[in-house]
């Protein structure tokens, strides 16, 4: 039985001219995916991508399981094709389905006939499959409100499509359809959520990471690192630039008003990432911020540090709490990385008594009196840049 994967597209759907240019990016994507699940045949027709495989070596399952973490798909099915007769779509629906028709107390057909050429309509179509389903299934009943199982069955332009119950895509726009953006990731559990859902909405991503050796671990880099890879199965992979930040923090921790440096450092780290981003063709920057989470997420700290630098900067996570924050990090699957215990440069010099409502007048004086653009060069300079592929 010839057997593939539909997958139907979500919001990109509704663009209008950019439409083509949305698809061509899926299809790109996927490629990229489903190149180490072996060799697929991917196609697009009435908002539906076909993903075939050429051979028997073609791991399904792998192939299946990527797709469902590719933004820009709403749904997808893994459908048997069948020739376009009664007889033909009957006989799939029953052997394809078998083992969960077998299961299932409750079930009803779907038909969808989108080849208006088909001699049946699709109740009648229904009505059929449903007669030889129960013929086969005795035990079966028909339940049209909530069935425990849906047979669906498509009459398309070049065959028909038995499947039982979509599973949910993951949603958002195809990675890169929104261009690029710089990704500030530490370890912690706050920065990873943000990247997942900027990459939902269409950007590609590269990180920068900021190392302050020896007050932090080379563990704490390896941590990032493993970090961007679990996050490389949404966004396919990225560069990841670890820059060396200890000696312009050690001059901020050294000649700034300490209820200050936080904000100080920040506003740097910012500077940084910005002239890296614009190195690398980014437009935005990313972070993981959530107001009023700590002294420099106040909306204060956070003018401050948006005057930092020209590029427009997101922070998805601005509106939400951090158990909203920890279940999407479970279920992407980085929380567990998160919370291994390693120093952070962001956790280290910390004063105790950091300002939460600091005029940008004082940041701006308290700069002035620092020579810090050098070390910021220096820093953007001496990046060391790791691929993280998928
Ligand atoms: P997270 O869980 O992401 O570490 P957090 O609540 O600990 O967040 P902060 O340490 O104040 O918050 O950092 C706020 C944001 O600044 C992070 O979400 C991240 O985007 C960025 N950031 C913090 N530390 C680093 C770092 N070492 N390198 C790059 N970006 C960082
Ligand atoms: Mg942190």
């Amino acid at each position: 039985m010839r057997e593939l994967i539909m997958a139907y597209q979500g919001e990109m759907a509704l663009k209008g001219l950019n439409r083509v240019t949305f698809e061509n990016t899926l299809v790109k994507n996927l490629r990229f995916r489903l190149k180490s699940a072996g060799d697929f045949k991917i196609y697009k027709a009435q908002s539906t991508l076909y993903i075939e495989p050429e051979n028997e070596y073609a791991d399904m399952q792998a192939a299946y399981e990527r797709t469902a973490k590719t933004f820009g798909l709403a749904a997808l099915s893994r459908a048997a094709v069948c020739e376009k007769t009664l007889e033909s779509i009957c006989e799939t629906a029953v052997a394809y389905l078998e083992e969960q028709l077998r299961e299932a107390a409750t079930f009803k057909v779907v038909c969808r006939r989108a080849d208006k050429s088909f001699p049946l309509t699709s109740m009648e179509l229904a009505r059929e499959v449903g007669a030889a389903v129960l013929s086969h299934f005795h035990h079966l009943k028909v339940d049209v409100h909530h069935p425990a199982l849906t047979v669906f069955c498509e009459v398309r332009d070049f065959a028909a499509y038995v499947h039982a119950d979509k599973t949910p895509g993951a949603g958002g726009l195809p990675v890169s359809t929104s261009g690029k953006a710089a990704l500030m990731l530490s370890g912690g559990i706050d920065s990873p959520v943000a990247a997942y859902m900027m990459a939902k909405r269409g950007l590609n991503l590269m990180a920068v990471h900021f190392a302050s050796p020896p007050y932090t671990s080379p563990r704490a880099q390896m941590k990032v690192e493993e970090l961007a890879q679990q996050l490389a199965v949404y966004t396919g992979g990225m560069a990841l630039l670890a820059v060396p930040f200890t000696k312009t923090q050690e001059a901020i921790r050294d000649n700034a008003p300490p209820p200050l440096f936080t904000v100080l450092m920040r506003r740097s780290m910012m500077r940084i990432t910005s002239t890296l981003g614009q190195k690398y063709g980014c437009e935005g920057i990313i972070t993981g911020e959530s107001l009023a989470q700590v002294a420099s997420q106040t909306l204060r700290a956070i003018a401050c540090t948006d005057a930092a630098q020209e590029l427009p900067v997101l922070r998805p996570l601005i509106g939400m709490d951090k158990t909203e924050i920890v279940d999407i990090a479970r279920r992407i699957g980085t929380f567990e990385t998160s919370i291994e215990p390693y120093e952070d440069c962001c956790t280290i010099f910390t004063p105790p008594h950091p300002k939460t409502k600091p005029s940008l007048q004082e940041i701006e004086k308290a700069e002035a009196g620092m020579d810090l653009a050098l070390l910021e060069a220096e820093a953007a300079e001496n990046a060391q840049r790791i691929m993280i592929n998928l």
